[in-house]
């Protein structure tokens, strides 16, 4: 198109005569309700933004491939997965968890790795982290949880008595809480760091047979993590550091990969496991378990405008293929909910229909119709109801997973498993972690703990001993506190703990 066609227009395609003059009453006013144009314009501006997202705000994404490296077959139909060589274009998006969207990249905080795939079978989501364990284990917390991440309702401040009570009076956290404070607390880069399920999933293959797995995308790039010193810097100095340094990596040709690797258990394995499969709060053991390689991720192509294809991407963990299937972990089920519902609130109805959420390699064909912006063909004179006798899409039996054993009472139930959460933070803090990463590790958690009352600090401290009573004495001294009392505090339960910690105390 030549240069002198490009005229301005309004939203509906009307030329614009004049877009720097408001139509007025006189040279001074005042403006005619008849200008129609700048009513257009304030009125769209006015709807400019969409709700963010109440978790994983701040994110930055971009596009590229999977390919397949090994044959998984014996584990799995899923079509994508069905060939070495195979290759299937993803979006991938990059996020820290509890900031606003303009909070800084740097901050102490998990990072989200969603990975939508764009399937021949529709789209399959991955929505990691970059953390193989999580703070909580039952849904019913998540809300109360992210609540103390967040800002104090009368101050409007993060708040390190919310914090820390919080994750005080929920030991499960512990495990979470000693990555959060290591160095992976605050990666380099979105490049620098793994992306984990973190929650068991199913495979299951065209005989039927199933497995449990938990996926691990290891960087390419190598592991590489900021101080807390270089954190806060980086947080004033350039708080979008990481989206930046993904965006520039991939314009530069330098493009970022990860390595998939699996953990994958059979389900007589399953039975014996020294840990609870289905508790997002443990890992399986590498040594126990050891992770095979299965695939390639590369992110090569930038988005070409963030808010169509970053701020409106849409990822859901209930959206998986044939071959792949959901676990009984407790927070996964909520999460099949949860994040559909946030983008049905988010982008609406039919957020699938924006381009980047899509299916590419598997248009939608479903009897769903209507509701706000239905902006493609909504079916056009095709039925709108099943079953039908006119040609319409049809179930596929083979599409469906294998039916599995359920038993037992419907309740409410703690997690039982004889395993002991502190077990896991400890071995991390004493086997994979050298003197200096621990130092770092008690630093962080000093600079942050110091702030909360004194008797949360003692309440938290306790749990560190536990851990490990190298680590719990180390922040004990970081902050002053009497190792008599935290060791006392220690051998306590944990409810006895509760009260002797309570408002008051101290
Ligand atoms: P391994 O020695 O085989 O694994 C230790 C793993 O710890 C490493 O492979 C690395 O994971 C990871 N790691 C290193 N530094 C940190 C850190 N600062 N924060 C979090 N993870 C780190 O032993 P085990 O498999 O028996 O696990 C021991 C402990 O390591 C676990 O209790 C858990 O805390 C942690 N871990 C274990 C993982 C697993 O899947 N088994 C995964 C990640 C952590 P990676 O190779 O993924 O980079």
């Amino acid at each position: 198109m030549k240069e002198n066609k490009k005229i301005l227009t309004t939203a509906f395609g009307i030329p614009v005569g004049d877009d720097q003059n408001s139509l007025t009453a006189g040279e001074s006013g005042p403006i005619l309700a008849q200008d129609a144009h700048l009513l257009e314009k304030l009125a769209h501006f006015d709807r400019e933004r969409i709700p963010e997202r109440v978790v994983h705000a701040k994110g930055a994404g971009a596009y590229g491939y999977f390919e397949v490296t090994a044959d998984v077959t014996r584990y799995t139909k899923a079509k994508f997965l069905s060939e070495v060589g195979k290759k299937t274009e993803v979006f991938a998006r990059f996020s820290t968890v509890g900031g606003e969207k303009g909070s800084p990249d740097a901050a102490r905080d998990p990072r989200g790795f969603a990975v939508k795939f764009y399937t021949e079978e529709g789209n399959y989501d991955f929505v990691g982290n970059n953390t193989p364990v999580f703070f909580i284990r039952d849904p019913l917390k998540f809300p109360d949880f992210i609540h103390t991440q967040k800002r104090n309702p009368a101050t409007n401040l993060p708040d390190p008595d919310m914090f820390w009570d919080f994750l005080s009076l929920t030991p499960e956290s512990i495990h979470q809480v000693t990555i959060l404070f290591s160095d992976r607390g605050t990666p380099a880069t979105y490049r620098n760091m793994n992306g984990y399920s973190s929650h068991t999933f199913k495979w299951y293959n065209d005989k039927g047979e199933y497995f449990w797995v938990q996926y691990h995308f290891k960087t390419d790039q190598g592991i590489k993590n900021l101080t807390r010193e270089e954190a806060a810097r980086l947080s004033g100095e350039d708080p979008d550091h990481a989206t930046r340094d993904l965006s520039a990596s991939i314009e530069n040709g330098d493009y970022p990969s990860w390595t998939l690797e699996m953990q994958i258990l059979t389900p007589e394995q399953a039975k014996d496991f020294q840990w609870d499969i289905f508790d997002i709060t443990k890992v399986w053991p590498h040594r126990e378990v050891p992770p095979i390689t299965v695939g390639k991720l590369v992110l090569n192509r930038n988005p070409s405008n963030y808010f169509a294809e970053v701020e409106q991407a849409a990822f859901c963990p209930g959206n998986v293929v044939p071959g792949i299937a959901i676990s009984p972990d407790k927070m996964l089920q909520a999460r099949v909910f949860s994040y559909h519902d946030t983008h049905i609130h988010r982008l609406g109805p039919n957020y699938h229909l924006i381009p980047v959420n899509a299916p590419k390699g598997a248009p939608e064909k479903s009897y769903q119709r209507d509701g706000f912006m239905r902006v493609d063909e909504n079916g056009a004179g095709g039925p709108n109801y099943w079953p039908n006798s006119f040609g319409g899409p049809a179930p596929d039996p083979g599409a469906e997973e294998p039916p599995f054993e359920l038993s037992g009472q419907a309740g409410r139930f703690p997690f039982t498993h004889p395993n002991d959460d502190f077990v896991q933070p400890g071995n991390l803090y004493r086997n994979v972690m050298d003197a200096a990463a621990r130092e770092r590790l008690v630093g962080n958690i000093i600079a942050h703990l110091g702030g909360a009352q004194k008797r949360i600090q003692m309440r938290q401290t306790a749990l560190f001993y536990k851990a490990d009573q190298d680590y719990g004495k180390g922040v004990a001294q970081g902050l002053g506190l009497e190792m008599k009392e935290i060791e006392r505090l220690a051998e306590m339960s944990q409810e006895e703990r509760i009260e002797a910690t309570k408002e008051g105390t101290s």
